[in-house]
């Protein structure tokens, strides 16, 4: 195990936020991962797996281990003659995995192409983009519970997944570190899912009729690249809250006063688009010091210079989540990780 000491996690969270760890190491194998959470325990120190670093914000040094996850490899298994379940290690990429699947005509994940992190982490948030959730193509996932170092594998019904949800980030939240996914794909007569207008959109200026695989995720990648700061420019982590679902009498309420609420229904609540109330609030395109909205997704906060830190990113946040508060009496949750 190679450890760093003192070490810069700038160029290893999408926020580009500069946060130092005490202890640094890049885990390849099982036993490499073991040896470093040994580490921990000996010297009584905390840790924190890290896979892409796309959904957190540094908001102070970090007195631990941090434990970059690095298993790589992807593997199929033929299941029958329209279905294949392909494994991916934790520290793959995700849109390069996405890319191996779309490459060899396999559907499922197509319209999750371009969502930035590792291949361990998405199963986490149950990662969802233009009408699809993990879930949806999820087959299990192999995990190392930390509760007494026992690999178990973890099916869809264990892992309660919800709306960027699930028992990883809730009930049994640091308890399982996950060292691999798998996922139940189709080889034929593919579920195309293109009903999102963002994708028709694309998919009519192309005048494509009978949409592929391939066309999907490269209509996916277009919007995403139209709509989205790239983070390798720009620091940000994506949407930085989650969308508020409320009660339907609070929102038959809210509705008195602002007619063009835009609202989803969901299970028996309302969703509403928490980009809409921060731009309703006047925060789309705003900067302050080091710190903006994003001037196309208000729901994207940004590192606008290069130099915030993530203390001032969590300051400008709670702004907004105050301001929200008081126009519309709904609490916004972060969906970030904050450290
Ligand atoms: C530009 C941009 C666009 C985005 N768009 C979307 C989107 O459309 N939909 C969406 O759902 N998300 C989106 N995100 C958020 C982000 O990409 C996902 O949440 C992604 O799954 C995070 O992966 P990561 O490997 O970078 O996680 P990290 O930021 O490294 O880690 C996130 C959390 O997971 C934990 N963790 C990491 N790996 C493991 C593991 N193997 N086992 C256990 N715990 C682990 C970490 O400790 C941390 O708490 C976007 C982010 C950006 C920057």
């Amino acid at each position: 195990m190679q450890l760093q000491k003192n070490f810069s996690l700038r160029k290893h969270n999408t926020f580009q936020v500069d946060a130092k760890a005490s202890f640094f190491t890049e885990v390849y194998t099982l036993e490499e991962l073991t040896e470093a959470l040994d580490f921990a325990k000996d010297k009584n120190l905390s840790y924190f797996i890290l896979g892409g670093g796309s959904n957190i914000l540094l908001t102070q040094d970090f007195k631990g281990i941090v434990i970059a996850l690095r298993l790589s490899g992807i593997s199929e298994q033929r299941i029958d003659e329209n279905h294949i379940v392909v494994t991916a290690k934790a520290g793959e990429n995700w849109h390069q995995f996405v890319r191996y699947c779309t490459t060899k005509n396999y559907g499922g994940l197509e319209n999750l192409s371009l969502i930035p992190g590792n291949v361990g982490t998405s199963p986490i948030q149950n990662i969802g983009a233009y009408g699809v959730e993990i879930k949806d193509a999820f087959h299990s996932c192999k995990v190392l519970d930390t509760l007494d170092g026992s690999v178990k594998t973890l099916h869809v019904e264990d892992c309660h997944f919800g709306y960027r949800d699930s028992i990883f980030k809730n009930s049994e939240k640091g308890r399982y570190i996950i060292l691999e996914v798998s996922f139940l794909l189709t080889t034929d007569h593919h579920q195309i899912s293109a009903s999102y207008g963002a994708i028709q959109q694309q998919l009519e200026q192309k005048n494509i009729k009978n949409p592929s695989i391939k066309d999907i995720s490269e209509a996916v990648i277009a919007i995403r690249q139209s709509k989205l700061p790239d983070p390798q420019i720009t620091g940000n982590a994506g949407s930085f809250f989650k969308n508020p679902v409320i009660p339907i009498e609070q929102f038959n309420i809210l509705k008195r006063n602002f007619e063009n609420i835009p609202n989803y229904p969901s299970h028996q609540e309302i969703k509403i688009p928490a980009g809409w109330l921060i731009e309703q609030c006047g925060w789309k395109g705003k900067t302050l010091g080091n710190v903006g909205c994003h001037p196309l997704q208000a729901l994207v906060i940004i590192n606008s210079n290069g130099k915030a830190t993530g203390q001032e990113v969590y300051n400008f946040s709670s702004d907004i989540i105050d301001s929200v508060k008081e126009k519309f009496n709904i609490q916004l949750e972060r969906e970030v990780n904050v450290l």
